[in-house]
């Protein structure tokens, strides 16, 4: 954990202002001060160390004092495309995915899913990704995004040096994890599985069969396992 509060803003200026649900987490919660040092970052990777110079009843401002390098960023990009699951479920793996180091994560209904998504949901799973960053010290927020159909989900992965697809019922494990390099795009599914026509897809869209072994692990344990495997691969671990 770093040794400051962090804060998100959309730019950074020698005076920023800090408003909106950030300013009243800093005050309500966090119980910020005058003079108190504090992280501030605009998304980008960059962070600043700044003062807060003043508290008024909507923001708060403070003075930038210098540059900082963030390394907490993985070196490679991870993109987690996770079926959309029932209750908090899917929270909880982004919250996960993101201390893992995923840089982008996109959710998705198929045919066996049980669960919908709408606007409010996914702008829930947005901040769910904010605080992640936050806590385990982050300088990008991940977004997340949702793909109505697998096609479209698994296209999230088309830019992507290596793309697998954690399937349940595959025989074997096409991926060697021990030679893994560059970007990655994982798909898992829903707690209803995949069916074997949208397997046949991902395999047409270029897609490498990931075998997790002869135990059925509910999908939020496979996602989460997955991203360790692929940042343990990588090196981030
Ligand atoms: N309902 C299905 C299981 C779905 S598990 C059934 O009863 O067979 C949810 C998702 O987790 C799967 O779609 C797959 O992506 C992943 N998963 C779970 N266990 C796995 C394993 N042993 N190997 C590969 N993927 C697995």
């Amino acid at each position: 954990m770093s040794d400051f509060r962090r804060f998100f803003v959309q730019e950074i200026y020698p005076q920023t202002i800090v408003e909106g649900e950030e300013f009243f987490h800093a005050v309500n919660v966090l119980r910020i001060k005058v003079g108190e040092k504090v992280l501030l970052c605009d998304g980008t990777g960059k962070e600043y160390l700044a003062e807060i110079s003043s508290i008024e009843k909507r923001s708060f401002t403070a003075n930038i004092i210098e540059e900082r390098l963030n390394e907490c960023e993985p070196k490679e990009k991870v993109t987690l495309i996770a079926g959309y699951l029932k209750g908090d479920k899917t929270e909880l793996v982004v919250q996960k995915a993101v201390e893992l180091g995923v840089s982008k994560i996109v959710v998705f209904s198929s045919k066996f899913s049980s669960s919908f998504i709408n606007e409010n949901k996914l702008n829930r799973l947005n901040r769910v990704s904010m605080e992640a960053v936050k806590q385990c010290g982050r300088a990008i927020v991940p977004k997340v995004e949702y793909a109505e159909t697998l096609e479209k989900a698994l296209s999230f992965g088309d830019s992507c040096k290596n793309k697998l697809f954690a399937c349940e019922f595959a025989k074997a494990n096409e991926v060697d994890f021990s030679n893994l390099n560059g970007s990655t795009a994982i798909v898992v599914g829903s707690e209803g599985g995949f069916s074997n026509e949208e397997y046949q897809l991902a395999l047409e869209k270029g897609y490498k069969t990931v075998y997790l072994g002869r135990r059925i692990l509910r999908a939020e344990t496979a996602g989460i396992a997955l991203t360790s495997i692929i940042m343990h691969s990588l090196g981030e671990m």
